[in-house]
């Protein structure tokens, strides 16, 4: 055991790990490109205020788990917990409302950290991929970001999962249902969890999804939001549901699932793993969230809608699917060769072929041919190039296919077209 390890809830991606995550990442990038968004990159850390004021201070992220420090000039900075906030920052802060393109459509990949208690499935550092649509609001919007997510997970073959939708209507509408709520839960509130005591003045809302008293029969019969909508927003969330309906997204309106901020507005959705073995379900939540990029100080008016999901949790819905992923775990060829002459000239072939674009390996150390052949094998090489001294001599070499142990003779001139035809052929 060293002396010095990885920090709680972090973890090393090892090569074999990160050819998975290389691969999610591709089809991430693939799928926003698609759907015409396009990436934003924002900084690690930002003022503690913007994460305190745009994730809310009620929050068990601004409460609980923010990695917050003072700098060496006594600022406070917070590392980002999440991309939300970061991203209205910007947008606000590089006038991209400004921009004849209305909506953005920006995504975003990277770490993301929180102070949690370790579990399968939750980490310290943990890589969120999420979109924003900053600008306009519309059902179609919410639609397709909702599609967008949904068919991540159908796009990698994993096949029991459901939408769960709600809408939280305008701040108004939420209001009364707040107060309705109070009503609710006052007299019986001593029966609740602490934090539960605390958020029924300030946070109702967040009641509902306490993961302490989740089955606490006053959960169960408490008012349901959607009773509180009016009739615009009723129409609003009805016109998602038909559209989601039409792009054949499997969702269920589920009135408990909530978002307590005010800036939250319309639509919420989650997507979780449809499957009772497994513990974690929750993959993804999104949501509408239409007084924010006001309460950051960007221009009035400004609607936003957004998700995020961690592709820890999306590894995590591969493997209760079963799903492998495609990754090619193969190199293109070996070059074995057999004496010193051999072995320069095996060191500049390797490197012409690397150059011509072939994934190419070659021995550094001299060793016997057996060894060697093995460790072509142990890269999963599909030819080996083999040279000896009467090879060069005779300018031509032995190609072995690996899968089939064929093996022909190829001059050396013609060493890349032949696997250009071989490998890029057909
Ligand atoms: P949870 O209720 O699981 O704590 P959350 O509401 O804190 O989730 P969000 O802030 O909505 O989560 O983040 C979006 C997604 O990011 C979550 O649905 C989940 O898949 C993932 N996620 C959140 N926290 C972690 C973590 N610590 N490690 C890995 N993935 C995470
Ligand atoms: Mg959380």
């Amino acid at each position: 055991m060293s002396i010095i390890n990885m920090p709680r809830g972090t973890q090393d991606i090892l090569p074999s790990e990160s050819k998975k995550w290389q691969y999610i990442e591709n089809e991430l990038r693939k799928i926003s490109s698609n759907f015409c968004y396009e990436e934003i990159r924002t900084p690690m850390f930002e003022s503690t205020e913007l994460f305190a004021r745009g994730v809310g201070d009620t929050t068990d992220i601004v409460q609980k788990e923010m990695y917050t420090f003072l700098d060496k000039s006594d600022r406070s900075l917070t590392l980002r917990p999440e991309g939300t906030a970061g991203a209205v920052r910007s947008y606000i802060e590089n006038k991209l409302f400004a921009d004849v393109i209305k909506p953005q459509k920006l995504f975003y990949i990277g770490p993301m950290f929180r102070y949690e208690r370790k579990q399968k499935g939750r980490y310290r550092q943990f890589v969120q991929y999420g979109v924003e649509v900053i600008g306009e609001e519309s059902p179609k919007i919410d639609a397709e970001v909702i599609s967008l997510a949904y068919n991540i997970y159908k796009n990698f073959g994993i096949k029991n999962i459901k939408v769960s939708i709600n809408s939280l209507g305008n701040p108004e509408e939420r209001k009364s249902y707040n107060e309705a709520l109070i009503k609710h839960f006052e007299p019986r509130i001593n029966e609740f969890c602490k934090d539960c005591q605390t958020r029924l003045y300030k946070n109702p809302m967040r009641i509902l999804d306490c993961k302490i008293d989740a089955n606490h029969e006053l959960i169960k019969t408490a008012p349901k939001l959607l009773d509180f909508l009016g009739e615009e927003s009723l129409a609003y969330f009805n016109k998602v549901l038909q559209y989601l309906d039409e792009l054949e997204v499997k969702y269920e309106v589920d009135s408990n699932l909530v978002r307590g901020l005010d800036y939250y507005t319309h639509t919420a959705f989650e997507i979780m793993i449809d499957n009772p073995e497994v513990e974690l379900k929750t993959l993804c939540g999104g949501g509408r969230y239409n007084g924010l990029v006001e309460l950051l100080g960007g221009p009035v008016g400004e609607k936003g809608i957004g998700f995020a999901l961690s592709i820890e949790r999306l590894l995590l819905a591969l493997e209760s699917e079963n799903i492998s992923l495609p990754i090619d775990n193969n190199i293109d060829v070996f070059v074995v060769s057999m004496g010193d002459e051999a072995n320069d000239f095996a060191m500049k072939l390797t490197n012409d072929l690397r150059l011509a674009n072939f994934k190419v390996q070659n021995d550094y150390f001299d060793k016997k041919m057996k060894a060697q052949i093995k460790l072509a094998d142990r890269y999963n090489a599909k030819y080996t190039i083999i040279i000896g001294e009467t090879e060069l001599l005779e300018q031509e070499v032995a190609i072995k296919n690996m899968a089939n142990y064929e093996q022909e003779k190829v001059q050396i001139k013609n060493i890349k077209n032949y696997l250009e035809n071989k490998l890029r052929g057909e």
